[in-house]
């Protein structure tokens, strides 16, 4: 297989490890990731679904109530990473794909004094309209530089053809 082509932009780089990273949730509607990163390193990932030998059953993960109230975001997810292996995120930038941080992730990541949050320019699903506005005024008055960013131009994303049921990251559906 043909690796894909590298953005030039290392914002839209990263936002592609994310995007990578994403397509890792078992979530069959929603697969977010995230990567913190610092001097241009990554330090942690993450991506939504049920925490680590919680049973992720498809009775679970289709009964959304139910897998919403037991799954752990990307961002969650990436920061308990850090936590359990001693790496500090502060200063860190945080990518995440694809869509804005939730109001209690963006807590999260300004409790670990985060600096930025990268995002792509996507059109945003209404559904989480109000917990992405608390977080980008919540970000705001914390000080953390937000930015949704361009993912157009010389970008290939990885595709998995060995996965028939491969879904696109987009759009948030259910
Ligand atoms: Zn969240």
């Amino acid at each position: 297989m043909r690796p894909p082509k590298a953005p030039e932009s290392w914002d839209q780089r990263f936002l592609t490890v994310a995007m990578h990273v994403a397509s890792w949730s078992k979530d069959r509607s929603t697969k977010v990731g995230a990567i913190a990163v610092r001097d241009r390193r990554i330090l942690a990932t993450g991506y939504n679904g049920l925490p680590a030998g919680v049973l992720d059953s498809d009775e679970r993960l289709d009964n959304r109530d139910l897998k919403l109230a037991m799954t752990i975001h990307a961002e969650q997810n990436c920061v308990s990473y850090a936590a359990r292996n001693g790496v500090c995120l502060a200063a860190s930038t945080f990518y995440i794909w694809p869509v804005m941080t939730c109001s209690q992730c963006a807590g999260l990541l300004i409790q670990v004094d985060a600096a930025r949050v990268i995002v792509p320019d996507f059109v945003e699903p209404l559904r989480w309209q109000e917990s992405f506005d608390q977080a980008r005024q919540m970000f705001s008055e914390a000080g953390v530089s937000v930015a949704r960013i361009p993912m157009r131009g010389p970008i290939e994303p990885a595709t998995d053809e060995s996965e028939g049921e491969h879904e696109a990251p987009l759009p948030f559906g259910q």
